[in-house]
């Protein structure tokens, strides 16, 4: 069948394609409205904010200009991580210099291959963050979407280990029958591991969970006992997970001592750092990292501490040919066949301009490095550690608080920049629907959002600072807006 062609072929696109500096103006006066109300509580969305939000598909479009004061509406109605009173989950929006980068790499390099200047950024952000970490010199890594991702690559790299050990090639030929495969973490590890181990066909059973210490690191007598009983029953250990900074209470697993126990039973070791990794900037933090460059693969989100923005993970291998091992893609008569041959590459496309398209689960993919290199080039080492401890120091300072007021309750003592704590009732009312109130009150009625978490059974109040923007009056405004709130449901009965 031909399809017959119906636009004029030498029309121009619909799409505006010009090259005109007052698109971004346009949306200036939405980004500084955006920033003006940053203090205030969180609103729902409402519906029909943006003008087409409901509408069915256009058929002809509005052309640009309307587009864009649609978008800025968007902008002012937008998502609010990044506001300075949000210390939820773990995550935060980019610092201004990481927003200029992101439009930087949609204007100008959009594809991570290629030899351009974002290319080379690449390797320069991979290079950078690797040493920021304390990895190893020259450890090999990959950017990816996140967390979720970084921790598949680097697990997959584990199964790849752990097979080849045994004289097969799982990435080729698949998994045998008959095994049964173990990945040991604390019972605190983040469900993408458990993710990750049923995408690899492990099985979500396959993680075991091992029991925390009083300050939520992982057993280490319970995981030498796991380990050795499996090992017994011909088990095959995948990975052991030694995780840097919990998501749930920021504590870092002691790191040193798990690489021994894992050693001696033949396991991989990685390190879950998606969160806490960078802590190990701040000479003040590094021995709670000690061991760490001693693993075999560690995972640290920049799009975290770092604040580049949203999707940016890393994964580093310590092996980079068993990596490629592990997600070769393989050669494209379309991709790979159509580079020079030519010993030296003497335009940007007469090669891919790196391993990573064969180093993880995504071909085409945003050049993220561009993200760390600007944060990284903007403040440096040193500006990420300042940030660490002062962020830290918000933990400690909301513990003292804590501490400090019979009507609230410290259930953990900060590690890192989490704290987990909460309000006593004076009655024989139930402290965990007492706190869960509280927060609900918090993020209805007030700029602070903390979210919450479980220690030893207790509801915690769990806000995390991870936020550049975030500053001493926020915190101490959270803590007064939860003594404040606490004291009203407590007085009034049947809240
Ligand atoms: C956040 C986090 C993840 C998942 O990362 P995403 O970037 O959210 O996909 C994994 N592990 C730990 C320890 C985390 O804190």
């Amino acid at each position: 069948m031909t399809v017959r062609a119906v636009a004029a072929i030498d029309a121009p696109d619909d799409a505006d394609i010009g090259d005109r500096s007052t698109t971004f103006e346009r949306l200036l006066p939405a980004i500084a409205a955006y920033r003006r109300d940053e203090r205030a509580p969180f609103p729902v969305y409402e519906s029909g904010t943006i003008a087409s939000e409901t509408e069915s598909l256009p058929g002809a479009g509005v052309g640009l200009e309307p587009m864009l004061d649609e978008l800025a509406s968007a902008i002012v109605a937008g998502c609010r991580v990044a506001a300075p009173g949000f210390f939820g989950f773990i995550t935060t929006g980019a610092s201004t210099g990481a927003i200029a980068a992101h439009a930087a790499v949609a204007a100008a390099g959009g594809q991570r291959y290629g030899l351009h200047a974002f290319n080379a950024l690449e390797r320069t952000g991979l290079r950078w963050l690797a040493e920021l970490c304390g990895l190893p010199a020259d450890t090999p890594g990959v950017f990816s979407s996140g967390g979720s991702t970084a921790n598949l690559v680097a697990l997959g790299a584990a199964r790849q280990w752990a097979f080849e050990q045994r004289g097969i090639d799982v990435a080729q030929d698949g998994l045998p029958g008959g095994v049964t495969c173990r990945i040991y973490a604390s019972e605190r590890a983040h469900r993408t591991i458990h993710r990750s181990a049923a995408v690899l066909g492990l099985g979500r059973n396959a993680v075991v969970a091992i029991p925390t210490d009083a300050d939520d690191r992982i057993d280490l007598t319970a995981l030498e006992r796991a380990l050795a009983a499996d090992a017994a029953r011909g088990v095959v250990p995948i990975a052991t997970v030694a995780i840097a900074g919990t998501t749930d209470t920021g504590a870092v697993d002691p790191i040193a001592d798990v690489v021994a126990i894992a050693r001696r039973h033949g396991s991989w070791v990685h390190v879950d750092g998606a969160y806490g990794l960078i802590a190990n900037a701040s000479p003040a933090f590094q021995p709670l990292f000690d061991g760490v460059a001693d693993a075999d693969s560690w995972i640290v989100d920049p799009h975290k501490w770092l604040a580049t923005g949203l999707g940016v993970g890393a994964t580093y291998v310590r092996d980079e040919a068993l990596l490629t091992r592990a997600f070769a893609e393989g050669e494209a008569a379309y991709l790979e066949g159509s580079f020079d041959k030519g010993p030296e590459p003497q335009a940007q496309f007469d090669t891919i301009g790196g391993p990573w398209a064969d180093q993880g689960v995504e071909l085409s993919a945003p050049p993220r490095g561009v993200l760390v290199w600007a944060v990284l080039r903007e403040i440096g080492r040193e500006g990420v550690a300042r940030r660490v401890e002062r962020h830290v120091a918000f933990a400690r300072h909301v513990a003292e608080r804590v501490r400090g007021d019979p009507a609230l309750e410290l259930l953990l003592e900060p590690a890192l920049s989490v704290v987990c704590f909460r309000y006593r009732p004076s009655t024989a009312a139930d402290p965990n629907t007492l706190n869960e109130q509280i927060l609900a009150r918090l993020r209805r009625e007030t700029g602070f959002m903390p979210t919450s978490t479980s220690v030893g059974g207790r509801f915690a109040i769990r806000p995390i600072f991870i936020n550049p923007r975030t500053t001493l009056a926020d915190v101490d405004g959270m803590i007064d807006a939860v003594i404040r709130i606490g004291r009203e449901l407590d007085r009034q009965p049947g809240w």
